[in-house]
């Protein structure tokens, strides 16, 4: 399954000319996932030459201008360009009233329905699925309310080895194979035993998006395992105390959760507009977690 993902902001709330704020977008088959939508992330689409006829989905991680000023001027583009189909955005309580308060004072008639999913910040808990990916919530400790997503793909079928299978299967049993159930005989012994007639299933893909929030090792449980892992890391450890009072996360801390978290990879971003170069954050982070990277605007990443 295509599971891809697109870096299109890499900065925290000051603006710099270097940075665009918080937006990252998951293309997953035909659906498109965007995650925060910071000041400017239409632009991004464009540059990056994302259509934004295939977005699907919009999950805003929490209520920080940093985070989600973009999505009224993004809503009003999608209106322009005569969309009709249906958009789904996931996000605090407050979201659906902001931006249906602009949306009145605008004059604004969608052609498109807007679906506003509220979520609940406290809690993990499945928030969406469909066919191909379940989204979990991520709790994150901020300033106001806050939560991350977890993007998995569904777990794959197991495949049918064809020389080996029996032609007696109804294609109900065949199912039961492909989803790793044995069947059974009337007495409950085991008659065709899965693991003789399938090969197992790739494990299935995922990826972690940890909006703002202060070191907080309760995630460790959620994300654990995860493919690919999205921590904020606004400052460097010196800054450990600022980082603290703002309910940010330092390079450090973002290396220690992933290898508390054993990920696959990391990724940081939300770099503090004081950091021009960002080379010391990518070494403090290392010296954590050796499987780190730098987000930066533009890079495509196949999980
Ligand atoms: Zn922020
Ligand atoms: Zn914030």
């Amino acid at each position: 399954m295509s599971f891809n993902l697109t870096i299109l902001g890499t900065g925290s709330a000051t603006p710099v000319l270097t940075r665009n704020p918080t937006a990252h977008f998951l293309q997953i088959e035909q659906d498109g996932y965007l995650i925060d939508c910071g000041e400017g992330t239409q632009n991004q689409l464009l540059r990056y030459k994302l259509r934004p006829t295939r977005l699907k989905y919009i999950f805003i991680t929490h209520l920080h201008g940093d985070h989600y000023f973009g999505l009224i001027g993004l809503i009003s583009t999608l209106n322009m360009h005569r969309r009709v189909d249906d958009l789904w955005i996931f996000g605090p309580k407050g979201l659906a009233e902001i931006i249906t308060i602009q949306l009145k004072y605008s004059g604004a008639w969608l052609n498109f329905k807007l679906h506003f999913i509220e979520t609940d910040t406290k809690n993990s808990y499945q928030l969406f699925e469909n066919e191909h990916i379940t989204v979990t919530t991520i709790p994150l400790i901020h300033r106001v309310e806050c939560c991350g997503f977890l993007f998995r793909e569904k777990p794959h079928k197991h495949k049918i080895i064809k020389e080996t299978m029996p032609n007696d299967l109804t294609i109900e049993q065949i199912k039961l194979l492909k989803d790793g159930k044995n069947i059974l005989n009337e007495d409950g012994s085991i008659k065709y035993d899965y693991r003789i007639y399938t090969t197992p299933s790739s494990k299935s893909k995922s990826y972690a998006f940890c909006s703002d929030t202060l070191y907080h090792e309760p995630i460790i449980d959620i994300i654990k395992n995860v493919n690919f892992l999205y921590h904020e890391a606004t400052f460097l450890n010196d800054l450990e105390s600022r980082a603290f009072q703002t309910n940010h996360s330092t390079a450090k801390q973002a290396g220690q959760i992933a290898r508390k978290a054993n990920v696959g990879k990391l990724l940081i971003g939300h770099f503090s507009s004081r950091y021009k170069d960002l080379s010391p954050l990518l070494e403090e982070v290392r010296s954590e977690f050796m499987n780190s990277e730098l987000a930066e605007e533009g890079m495509f990443f196949e999980i």
